[in-house]
C-alpha cells in the first residue's frame, strides 16, 4: 500500500476544504474536519479521511444538510432532546454535549436523545467529551442493516456501535468504543481494499455460508454480531435505545428511507451521562483507581482506549493511503 505523510494540520485543512467545496459551511465543515483529524491522530483509520468521500456524496446529493443548525431542548431537567437539522453528528454534538453535561452536573444523570443526524464516525469523541467534565458517558447509534441477528442469515441490525468513557483525574479516561458486529464494516471494507482476510465468524457470504473473504461479506453477504446470541442481544438493545427510545429510524427504516448515495442514513443517537461525584460521592476516583491499577497490572491486559491515547501523543505525520488522497483531491476538482 502506497502512503503519503500528512501532518495533522494538513489533514484538517484537506478535510475542511473538501467539505466546504462540496456544500458545507465553515461551522459544519469545521466540526467534521476536527472529527476526521482526531480519528487520524488516534489511529482510528476507518473513521478518518477514509469516510470523506461518503460524507461528500451525501452533501452533494442533498441528503445531508451542510449548513445544519441543531437545536437542543430540555424535555425534563434530565432529558435533552436534540434535533440535528439533518446535519452530520459532530455538529450536533457541539450543541448537545454542553447541554447534557450542564444538566448532569446538577441532576446526577441525563440523557441526550438525538434525532435527524447522520452518524458515520467513531463514537469515542462524544463520550471522551463527556469524560472531560468528570462524568461517565455512554453512547450508541444504529445504522443500516448489515448484521444478522443470531440464528438468521439476513441483515436486520446495523453495526450498532457502543462507546463508554470513565473519567480519571489527571489521566486519560478509560474508553471502549466498539461495533456490536464481530467487525466494524469500515474495517471489513479496509481489509477488502488491502487484500486481507478476516477471521471466521466475522460474516456470511451471499449464500449464508461462513467466509473469511471480506469482499464476499461486502458484496451481498452479511456481518455477524460479536459473541453469538449475547452480542445479538446488545445489538438489539442499541436499536431500542437509539431508535425506539429517541424516536428515530430503526436500522431497517433508515435503509428504507435512504437515497442510497453511499453516505450515512438519517438516524438517531442515544447518549447517557452520569456524575460519579453525585452518585458515588467523595473518594470515587481513588476507589476506581484501585480497580484500574489491579486490572491494568494483570499479565496480558491492556486497557481499552490505551492504543488510541498512545497514538495521540505522537507529533509525527500520519501515513495516508495515496489512492484515498487522489480520490479526495478529485472531489475538490469536480
Ligand atoms: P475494535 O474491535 O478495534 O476495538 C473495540 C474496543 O476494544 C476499542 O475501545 C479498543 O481500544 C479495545 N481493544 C481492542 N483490542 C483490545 C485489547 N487487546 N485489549 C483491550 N482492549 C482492546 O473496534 P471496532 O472495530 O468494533 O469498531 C471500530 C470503530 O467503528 C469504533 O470507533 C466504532 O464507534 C466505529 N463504528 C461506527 C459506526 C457508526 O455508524 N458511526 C458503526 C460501527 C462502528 P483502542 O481504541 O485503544 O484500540
Amino acid at each position: 500500500m502506497t502512503t503519503q505523510p500528512l501532518n495533522l494540520d494538513e489533514i484538517h485543512q484537506l478535510a475542511l476544504s473538501c467539505l466546504m467545496q462540496n456544500g458545507a459551511d465553515a461551522l459544519n465543515a469545521g466540526a467534521l474536519a476536527n472529527t476526521i483529524m482526531n480519528a487520524e491522530r488516534d489511529g482510528s483509520h476507518s473513521h478518518g479521511l477514509f469516510r470523506l468521500p461518503a460524507y461528500v456524496a451525501s452533501l452533494r446529493s442533498g441528503k445531508v444538510n451542510g449548513k445544519a443548525r441543531p437545536v437542543a431542548k430540555a424535555l425534563t431537567p434530565a432529558v435533552i432532546s436534540l434535533h440535528g437539522d439533518n446535519g452530520y453528528a459532530p455538529m450536533a454534538h457541539q450543541v448537545g454535549i454542553p447541554a447534557l453535561t450542564n444538566a448532569v452536573k446538577t441532576m446526577g444523570i441525563g440523557v441526550l436523545a438525538m434525532t435527524h443526524v447522520h452518524h458515520m464516525a467513531a463514537l469515542w469523541p462524544e463520550v471522551e467529551a463527556i469524560a472531560e467534565h468528570n462524568l461517565v458517558g455512554l453512547a450508541c447509534t444504529p445504522y443500516m442493516p448489515a448484521v444478522a441477528p443470531a440464528g438468521a442469515t439476513k441483515a436486520l441490525f446495523g453495526t450498532n456501535p457502543i462507546s463508554f468513557a470513565w473519567p480519571r483525574l489527571g489521566k486519560p479516561p478509560v474508553v471502549f468504543d466498539m461495533a456490536t458486529a464481530a467487525m466494524a464494516m469500515g474495517e471489513v471494507q479496509i481489509a477488502a481494499r488491502d487484500g486481507h482476510t478476516v477471521p471466521l465468524g466475522t460474516g456470511l457470504d451471499a449464500g449464508g455460508n461462513a467466509t473469511i473473504d471480506p469482499k464476499a461479506i461486502t458484496a451481498g453477504g452479511v456481518l455477524l454480531p460479536f459473541g453469538g446470541h449475547k452480542g445479538s442481544a446488545i445489538a438489539m438493545m442499541v436499536e431500542l435505545l437509539a431508535a425506539g427510545l429517541v424516536n428515530e429510524n430503526f436500522s431497517f427504516e433508515a435503509k428504507e428511507n435512504d437515497n442510497g448515495d453511499g453516505g450515512p442514513p438519517r438516524g438517531g443517537q442515544f447518549i447517557l451521562a452520569m456524575s460519579p461525584e453525585l452518585i458515588a460521592g467523595d473518594g470515587w476516583e481513588d476507589h476506581c483507581d484501585t480497580f484500574f491499577d489491579r486490572m491494568s497490572t494483570m499479565e496480558g491486559v491492556r486497557m481499552p482506549g490505551a492504543r488510541r491515547h498512545k497514538n495521540r501523543l505522537s507529533t509525527a505525520p500520519r501515513n495516508i493511503n495515496a489512492n484515498l488522497l487522489k480520490t479526495i483531491k478529485d472531489l475538490m476538482r469536480d
